[in-house]
């Protein structure tokens, strides 16, 4: 595994996160390195891309980038919460090109898409204006979360439901012989790790896994939708999964924490690490034993 701020190779599976942060946006010196940007993820297959959560690290993405996307978009909802939709009508200059086309894949709500629920928060008195008044065009997908999706391209998405408030999706990306699973957000179960996810996620070279508490902060955090970075290597070490990438960062948690928190982790799992705002990881090129520290790269 190797993190950088090198652009994307035109070939394999690669990552990036704009944004880890869960809940809630922070910004601030206590947060310069893990970042502040709520849920937003770009996964490149080969040259395919796929964005997955809507959070306000989609705003960066849309800076960073700025004309140099395709035209025809697919953002993956891992859910509608708003953590992970409130960056979508940020997501500039895209949603400003009369030319782009966003198509939005949701899989929590039993087959319906994101369309009503984003219209019932995008419009006053809860935000100016309605989403049809941006210059692109957005097309909304419903699908049921455990379908494999496939695209116009050919290309194959697999998904399962995770056990969250009103549920959650995860996903499954294969390319060029590597493998990639998004598995956020999710509460553990009892027993643990639960067997279909296991399934799911079994030899993944990376699983990026939401870590929100540890476990010694879960009792009175139960049943609020998240877990542990425990739980994550747990999961990790009994599907043979390669290395862990832990997101959905507790706003409390400072990077001197994170960074405790990361060391602890990696006593246990040495491919293990959590993820930084702006880092890109190219999935099974090599495993590292810890993450290189990283520049900003914007
Ligand atoms: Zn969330
Ligand atoms: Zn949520």
């Amino acid at each position: 595994m190797t993190m950088s701020n090198s652009p994307c190779t035109d070939d394999g599976l690669t990552l990036r996160f704009w944004g880890v942060r869960g809940s809630t946006p922070v910004s601030g010196p206590d947060y310069a390195e893990f970042g502040g940007s709520t849920p937003c993820m770009e996964v490149r297959c080969g040259q395919r891309l796929f964005l997955i959560d809507a959070g306000s690290g989609l705003y960066h993405c849309g800076q960073h980038h700025r004309t140099g996307l395709p035209k025809a978009i697919d953002l993956l909802f891992s859910h509608l919460h708003l953590d992970h939709t409130g960056g979508l009508p940020f997501f500039k200059p895209a949603v400003l090109d009369p030319e782009q086309v966003i198509n939005t894949w949701c899989g929590n709500l039993d087959g319906q898409s994101a369309e009503a629920a984003l219209g019932t928060l995008y419009a006053p008195p809860l935000f100016p204006v309605t989403l049809d008044i941006l210059p692109c065009t957005l097309r909304h997908h419903g699908f049921k979360a455990g379908q494999t999706l496939t695209f116009g391209d050919g290309a194959q998405v697999d998904t399962i439901l995770l056990n969250h408030p009103q549920g959650s999706v995860g996903y499954r990306f294969d390319h060029a012989g590597k493998r990639l699973c998004i598995i956020s957000d999710i509460e553990h179960t009892d027993p643990w790790p639960d067997e279909e996810l296991m399934r799911f996620v079994e030899g993944a070279d990376l699983m990026v896994y939401d870590g929100m508490f540890t476990d010694c902060e879960y009792p009175t955090c139960r049943g609020w939708g998240h877990s542990t970075w425990q739980k994550g290597v747990e999961l990790a070490r009994a599907a043979g999964v390669k290395a862990l990438a832990i997101i959905h960062l507790h706003p409390g948690h400072t990077d001197t924490v994170l960074r405790a928190m990361e060391a602890d982790m990696q006593a246990e799992m040495p491919t293990a690490f959590i993820a930084r705002e702006r880092s890109s990881v190219a999935v099974g090129a090599q495993a590292a034993r810890r993450p290189v520290t990283l520049a900003r790269i914007a």
